[in-house]
């Protein structure tokens, strides 16, 4: 065949048979702090929010791998799995970088039915659920995109699903809202009267916009409420999330030894941290097992929330509203509410365990991006590649094109290998602020960061 082909596919039975568990080649065996006794929470606080299923993979320190049952795997080819991987020939061309010298690939997840990653938990979630005899799952949602994926994944497995979504959220992009009561999902904007901390938030402000902090408060007070029949679901930053999301980089490895090629350096958008993990830790055991000392492994964040790149390595609160448990992690402090940009599913305080873990032993290094200079790079995208991405993925895609930029100058050899986490359909707002004009770029107040260490919890033993 002469056809330059640049989409790179497996086959259906290609699909992972196991997630990779990063803890035990980490050493990871921190424990999760209740945020009340402010001591190490067992498992039955845990077995009270979450599946029982999730609850076991959390607290996995040891296995290496762990099977994926085999109707989840059938599962995920409704979702499009496995997931193309793209050489980015146009792109490339665009650049001036045409040739074989650098190359730059792409692992597609903006194809799954809701067009973002987070679909390959929210299955699994509800999965677990379902096993259990769970009959609904709560949820918060910020951006959307989460609501989006377990409100899908909930009406394939057969399960109800209630979303709080940030009221602020969802009146600027309704689309998300009537695209979860499509797929039959209850959605209240948040703060609501559904709830005792929603009331409450109310009586002081009718109008209240809402925040992550409080939305997640609701639905975790729904699920304690209704604990007979409902279980509360999370979209990112635990361990169990992240493991579900390594069928990503399997595929992508796989992809990438069918095209000859292995990556230089590693690429995603980190907000929680799970679709930056999902692509990376594959990769990530080969560098921590030696075959790969070289690898690059980058992790890219918004000026406006540096969590792993400006942070404190610290117990901290998970939260805002400190009901969800205190874990060590990178954190800006509970308390900071960043910016509006529209990349909102970066905008959280902290990063996973497992990410801060590989950061703090030198694993992975993180990079920061102003939100105009990642919008062209979503334009540049879009104009080559053929679909404007998700806020958040343009993180991704501005580091690549910067890297791509720096070794043609420097004259060097590299494989650049990103995660497109997402398309960005219901997130055209932020491209029509861009063209309009009327995008503004924020950073991250350094001189905050001695008050958030002030205000950090005292966890001992640890
Ligand atoms: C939610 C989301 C993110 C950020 O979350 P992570 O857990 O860090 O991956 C990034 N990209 C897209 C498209 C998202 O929906």
């Amino acid at each position: 065949m002469n056809l330059k082909n640049p989409v790179i596919r497996l086959p259906p039975e290609r699909i992972p048979t196991h997630w990779i568990n990063l803890a035990p080649y980490l050493g990871y065996k921190l424990p999760l702090i209740s945020p009340k006794s402010l001591k190490p929470s067992g498992p039955e606080e845990a077995l009270m929010i979450f599946p029982k299923g999730i609850v076991m993979q959390e607290m996995n320190f040891e296995d290496k791998e762990i099977e994926i049952p085999k109707d989840l795997r059938e599962a995920f080819f409704y979702a499009n799995r496995p997931s193309p991987l793209h050489r980015a020939y146009r792109l490339e061309k665009h650049l001036g970088i045409e040739g074989d010298d650098i190359k730059i690939y792409y692992k597609n997840e903006s194809v799954t039915p809701t067009g973002s990653h987070k679909v390959n938990t929210a299955l699994a979630q509800a999965f677990y659920a379902k096993e259990q005899g769970i009959k609904s799952l709560a949820t918060e949602t910020g951006a959307g995109q989460w609501g989006s994926a377990l409100s899908y994944a909930c009406a394939l497995v057969g399960i109800e699903c209630r979303v709080y979504m940030v009221r602020a959220s969802y009146q600027q992009k309704p689309y998300r809202g009537i695209l979860m009561r499509t797929y039959g999902a209850t959605v209240m904007e948040s703060p609501s009267e559904k709830t005792e901390i929603g009331k409450k938030f109310l009586a002081e402000d009718p109008d209240h916009p809402g925040s992550l902090g409080l939305a997640i408060s609701e639905a975790v007070e729904d699920t304690v409420v209704n604990n007979d029949t409902t279980r509360y679901s999370l979209g990112s930053v635990i361990n169990s999330v992240l493991l579900h999301q390594t069928i990503i980089g399997q595929e992508a490895k796989m992809q990438m030894e069918m095209a000859g090629d292995y990556p230089d350096v590693v690429i995603g958008c980190h907000g929680g941290g799970s679709n930056f993990a999902g692509l990376a830790f594959p990769f990530m055991v080969d560098k921590i097992e030696g075959a790969k000392p070289d690898l690059e492994i980058m992790a890219v964040e918004p000026k406006a929330c540096p969590s792993l790149s400006k942070g404190l390595y610290a117990f901290d609160y998970g939260d805002t509203g400190h009901m969800a448990p205190i874990a060590k992690m990178y954190t800006l402090g509970s308390e900071f509410i960043p910016h509006p940009i529209h990349a909102g599913g970066l905008r959280y305080h902290g990063a996973s365990m497992l990410t801060s873990m590989a950061k703090d032993k030198g694993f992975l290094d993180s990079s920061i991006h102003f939100q105009t200079e990642v919008i062209e790079a979503g334009i540049t995208f879009a104009e080559t590649e053929g679909f404007p991405p998700a806020p958040e993925t343009n993180h991704a895609i501005c580091e690549a094109i910067k890297q791509a930029k720096e070794a043609k100058e420097a004259g060097e050899k590299k494989v650049i290998l990103f995660n497109c986490s997402g398309h960005g359909f219901f997130d055209l707002s932020a491209y029509q602020a861009y063209l309009d004009g009327d995008l503004v770029d924020f950073e991250y107040p350094q001189d905050k960061i001695e008050e958030a260490e002030s205000k950090l919890p005292q966890i001992e033993g640890f």
